[in-house]
């Protein structure tokens, strides 16, 4: 199987091969083609496994097509993830000129507000330091346009660290989105979430 096999624009096969990368991984072949179908995905993938591009390529290419607002979210555990996550959006997304953000903890406040009021098209963030730009007087943050949820190490974001950040964040994003879940386990509270995607009314958090 080629990468063009599923689904994806020549542009982004090229923004591949451009770095090599010719055959699609397992979670790549197994999520691309659903994603770029509107599904709601669960990717089982630890860090290796090819897991952002699965989601950063079918992303990119639903941008080309509709590029609006703040348009995906990505939540990761750890400053470390957030910055490789927006690097690979960086070079892929070449051909799109995309606009993505970093919005952890550590950082400036009043840089990332304005970064965040640019409307980027992606925002990579951990939850604390998101949650703080939604709470914040400034109101910078809109992400009333998200069409895409992606949680990175789910497993971790899960964890009782992230539960108050997480239901902040969750009731500032529209009901209806797209949930691209990757986990290296499959937890309960995972399982739980996801039967809750498929019914908004079911969502722990709302
Ligand atoms: P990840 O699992 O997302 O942390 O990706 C690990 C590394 O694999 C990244 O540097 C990617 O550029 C690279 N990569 C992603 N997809 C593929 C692929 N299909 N073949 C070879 N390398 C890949």
């Amino acid at each position: 199987t080629a990468f063009d096999q599923l689904g994806l624009s020549s542009w982004l096969v090229d923004a591949l091969g451009s770095l090599s990368i010719r055959k699609p991984s397992e979670i790549q072949k197994a999520c691309i083609p659903a994603i770029l179908s509107g599904k709601d995905v669960i990717g089982g993938a630890k860090t290796g496994s090819g897991k952002t591009a699965a989601f950063a390529l079918p992303i990119l290419q639903k941008l080309s097509e509709d590029p609006y607002g703040i348009f995906a979210l990505v939540l990761t555990p750890t400053r470390e993830l957030a910055f490789q996550i927006a690097e690979q959006f960086r070079v892929l997304g070449r051909g799109v000129n995309i606009k993505e953000t970093v919005v952890v903890g550590g950082l400036d406040m009043m840089q990332q507000a304005l970064d965040l009021s640019r409307r980027p098209h992606v925002v990579i963030a951990t939850p604390g330091r998101l949650r703080d730009h939604i709470q914040s007087s400034s109101g910078a943050v809109d992400l009333k346009n998200i069409k895409y949820l992606v949680m990175d190490e789910a497993d971790r974001l899960l964890s009782d660290t992230f539960t108050e950040d997480l239901e902040v964040i969750f009731n500032n994003i529209p009901e209806k989105r797209q949930t691209l879940l990757f986990t290296a386990t499959m937890t309960d509270s995972i399982l739980a979430l996801s039967e809750a995607e498929e019914d908004p009314k079911k969502r722990p958090f709302l």
